[in-house]
């Protein structure tokens, strides 16, 4: 587990243009984040500030006490798990999951081990050798996260992983992954539009807007405001 801390994070981006004017957050250890706010106020740039997969204009971005701004993504201790989540058609649920960390070299005692355990978490044994295109929609975004889930990372990161889901699938695994998060405990960064998504699983919520933070706290607290 880790804390993350954002330290007057700032993005100006080749052109100019200012997409993060300051911003500190601070998300202690096993902590669940929501950062919600309208289209275009900067929670995807400012979680992919934390992946490494956007590079930092100003400030610190702390990750389990170390400063991360000029360190990989592939050696920041995180895992992402993406909106489009992309399986690869071709390979079974097991292979899916297993990608990454072949690899990275790992055995492959080791590999069964941290799927088969991914697994069960998610409920995906009985699909471990399916084909992507033999999942529901649910099924497959639960895929996506055990890939993430197997590299056993500090920190994950969410980026609207629900947006391609219908309605009722999503309420569904809102449900889940709160589920998972009280099981993990690993700390996590969950970007979102939605209101509701956010107000269910954050424990911090964060609120932006323009490139800044407007409000931060308990949801309960800030939303139960006049
Ligand atoms: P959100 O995730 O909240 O919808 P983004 O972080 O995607 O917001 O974008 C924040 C702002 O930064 C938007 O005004 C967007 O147009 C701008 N932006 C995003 N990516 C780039 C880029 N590569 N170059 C210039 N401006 C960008
Ligand atoms: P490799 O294991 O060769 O690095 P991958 O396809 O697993 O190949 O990943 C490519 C890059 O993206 C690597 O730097 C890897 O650490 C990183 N990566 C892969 N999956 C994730 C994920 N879910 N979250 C964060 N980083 C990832």
């Amino acid at each position: 587990m880790a804390n993350v801390t954002l330290r007057n994070v700032r993005k100006t981006y080749p052109g100019g243009f200012e997409a993060i004017k300051g911003v500190n957050v601070d998300v202690g250890d096993g902590q669940f984040c929501v950062l919600v706010g309208p289209s275009g106020c900067g929670k995807s740039t400012l979680l992919r500030m934390v992946a490494g997969l956007e590079t930092v204009t100003g400030g610190e971005i702390d990750i389990g006490g170390r400063i991360v701004n000029q360190i990989e993504p592939a050696d920041r201790d995180i895992a992402m798990v993406f909106q489009n989540y992309a399986l690869y058609p071709h390979m079974s649920v097991f292979n899916n999951m297993a990608y990454g960390l072949r690899n990275r070299g790992m055995k492959e005692a080791e590999i069964k081990t941290r799927v088969d355990e991914a697994a069960r978490v998610l409920e995906l044994t009985p699909m471990l050798e399916r084909k992507p295109r033999q999942l529901s929609g649910g099924q497959r975004q639960r895929v996506a996260m055990g890939r993430a889930i197997v590299r056993q990372p500090k920190v994950f990161l969410f980026d609207e992983p629900l947006s391609n889901l219908d309605a009722k699938l999503r309420i569904a695994m809102r449900v889940e992954i709160r589920k998972l998060q009280r099981r993990l405990n690993t700390t996590s960064i969950y970007v979102t539009h939605d209101q509701l998504e956010a107000m269910t699983l954050a424990d911090i919520l964060v609120v932006m807007n323009g490139g800044q933070v407007e409000q931060v706290g308990n949801p309960l607290a800030i939303y139960e405001k006049p």
